[in-house]
């Protein structure tokens, strides 16, 4: 057992994460504290600004790339009808891209609306 120095309450070692810089090898803050301050630090601007470079550094590592390729192909596979009408939504945008602003908005539209009875079939 060990006290969170944060909410001072004992609890088992498996509470609490790793940490080499602690003589214990133990975060003095248990799961539940650091878990709390981490989402409470995510909603401030700084926070937010951090995540959310912190998430664009980790999607290019290995792993990062691994998972969100996992992501995406449990998507597809729970979801074949959408991801047909999404690529083909993709495939048509990037055909009309030479198109100028006002056609492209109409073409846009009607493909949504395509996409949605696709879906809703
Ligand atoms: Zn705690």
């Amino acid at each position: 057992m060990k006290i969170c120095s944060k909410c001072k309450v004992p609890k088992p070692f498996s509470n609490f994460s790793k940490s080499s810089a602690n003589k214990d090898g133990l975060y003095a803050w248990c799961k539940d504290c650091k878990a709390d301050s981490q989402r409470y630090y995510r909603q401030t601007e700084v926070g937010k600004e951090c995540h959310s470079k912190y998430q664009k550094k980790y999607r290019k590592t290995k792993f990062g790339k691994l998972k969100r390729n996992k992501g995406r192909k449990l998507w597809k596979l729970n979801y074949p009808e959408r991801n047909k009408a999404h690529t083909a939504v993709h495939r048509a945008l990037k055909m009309v891209l030479y198109f100028n602003y006002h056609v492209r908005c109409v073409i846009v539209l009607i493909l949504r609306h395509i996409m949605m009875i696709i879906v809703n079939h």
